[in-house]
């Protein structure tokens, strides 16, 4: 197992306090990491500021020959990448192995051909005797900061469009998962110029701190809470760095009477609960037609007790544990303070899995109320609730009724009602009859306090480059 941070061509050890690398399906220390020290941060920026100079120079068509043989190397440790991101978030290795190393895969794939044609204003004579050009060119030091839900995910989201754009990066896995990026470290030491990408380990309040008030870094890149993005934009505003904000999410899922209810319960049953529910786009706040509620709640609640976990052949489990008995416990205290209310029934789960695992039963939280904190608050666990509306005004208000806008569904027969709900949702993605689907050729981001930076999709390459223009005078 790869357990270095990678700092310039060398492979370190922190020296800082020790961070428990846990199992999150048996609760067992797997190891314990110590966390970079400032000097060693320093050098990690001095890394990535001296390789900048050459590797912001070189040709889209090298940096997109790059990009395709870290797609190829991961492609070709598969099963390794996804055994130890199993192992160190307790997710299924099936879900790992077959959803997201092909679409971490992907996005290298995408982000090669992507650097190589970039779009933008033709160039011309806009004054006369001058010719004006726009050029996109790199933004400098990138400092990216991940969150522990999908490690190998959220590093490829945000280093392939850094380092196609010409950047060079500090990353920091979540001090609870680093060990597929210090994997990927190593494989990347083989392939990139020396400093492109340097790994750090550390918590967020060290370590993080550290890279985000750092004075050569003029960009900074996290996906994580919203309490955490507010620390980064008051470090930003110190020097004024770029920042690219993925925060979390509150998904409303607004089902219409004529819905097809088997199509709902189904992807209620996938997208709800999908890695526990500690994903931002979750579909977790439902908002289910006074016809079709009843039906809903009773369909939803079986197909939820019937979602596989913690079992001993893990092929065959749906859903892993949450991340710590921290977020266990969180959960938990959500579902306990929504049942103390009369209006609420919870129809299947509302309880933490039996041994040491941090595991919570797929829950339905049903009969939950626009202002309850469960409709209000992102819960981040296999948690679905359900609230019953009745006229699609009433709908549209409360599914918008919220500080997140990062993702929302809508579930009709009607392609009329489906276009105009989808046009009022103020949310950076909404899917019609479906939920949760990704692709690398679009953009995924949010409004509001989820945040306005995009990942995937060319918007993301807009992100980590800076527009110019250039004027020639030629009489
Ligand atoms: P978190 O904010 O606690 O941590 C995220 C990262 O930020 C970690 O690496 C952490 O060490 C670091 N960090 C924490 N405090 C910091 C500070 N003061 N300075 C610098 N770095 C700091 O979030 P988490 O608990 O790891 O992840 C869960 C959250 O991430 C949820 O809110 C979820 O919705 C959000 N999320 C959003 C998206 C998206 O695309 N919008 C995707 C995944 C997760």
């Amino acid at each position: 197992m790869d357990t270095q941070m990678l700092i310039g061509s060398k492979f370190d050890k922190g020296t800082e306090i020790e961070e428990p690398i846990l199992n999150p399906k048996t609760g067992a220390t797997i190891l314990n990491l110590p966390e970079a020290s400032p000097a060693q941060i320093e050098a990690a920026v001095s890394a990535a500021e001296k390789a900048f100079v050459n590797w912001s120079r070189t040709t889209p068509a090298q940096r997109s020959g790059y990009l395709l043989t870290i797609a190829d190397r991961i492609e070709a440790e598969a099963n390794e990448f996804a055994a130890l991101e199993a192992l160190n978030c307790g997710k299924p290795i099936n879900a790992v192995l077959n959803d997201e190393i092909p679409a971490i895969v992907d996005c290298y794939r995408f982000f090669a051909g992507a650097v190589r044609s970039m779009p933008g204003q033709v160039a011309g004579e806009y004054l006369p005797g001058h010719t004006s050009m726009v050029r996109r060119d790199p933004i400098g030091i990138v400092a990216s900061i991940a969150p522990w839900n999908y490690p190998l995910m959220m590093m490829a989201w945000k280093l392939a469009p850094a380092i196609g754009g010409g950047n060079t990066v500090v990353f920091k896995p979540s001090e609870q998962t680093p060990l597929t990026a210090l994997k990927l470290a190593r494989i990347l030491s083989e392939i990139l110029p020396e400093g492109v990408v340097n790994v750090v380990l550390g918590r967020g309040d060290s370590v993080g701190n550290t890279l985000i008030n750092h004075p050569k870094v003029n960009m900074i890149s996290i996906t994580g809470d919203v309490a955490t993005g507010k620390k980064v934009l008051q470090a930003a505003a110190k020097s004024v760095k770029r920042t690219h904000l993925e925060l979390g999410g509150k998904a409303p899922v607004v089902v219409f009477d004529d819905a097809d209810l088997g199509a709902v319960v189904n992807g209620l049953r996938a997208f709800g609960y999908y890695n526990a529910g500690q994903d931002c786009t979750a579909a977790c706040r439902i908002y289910a037609g006074k016809k079709i509620y009843d039906k809903l709640v009773a369909d939803l609640s079986s197909a939820a007790s019937t979602i596989k976990y913690n079992l001993p052949d893990d092929t065959e489990n749906e859903i892993g544990p949450l991340i710590s008995r921290r977020q266990r416990d969180r959960v938990s205290s959500f579902v306990e303070r929504a049942s103390e209310l009369k209006h609420i029934e919870i129809t299947t789960g509302g309880k933490p899995g039996e041994g040491s695992g941090f595991y919570y039963q797929p829950t339905v939280v049903a009969g939950a109320l626009q202002e309850d904190e469960i409709v209000r608050r992102e819960v981040f666990g296999p948690v679905v609730s359900v609230t019953r509306f009745s006229e699609v005004d009433e709908a549209v208000k409360w599914a918008n009724d919220s500080d997140y806008g990062l993702a929302s569904s809508v579930w009709t027969r009607d392609v009329s009602r489906a276009m105009t709900t989808a046009a009022r949702l103020q949310y950076g993605c909404t899917w019609i009859n479906t939920h949760f689907m990704l692709t690398n050729e679009m953009p995924h981001g949010g409004l509001k306090q989820s945040g306005y930076g995009k990942d995937m999709s060319l918007y993301a390459l807009e992100d980590y480059t800076a527009v110019r223009h250039v004027m020639v005078a030629h009489g």
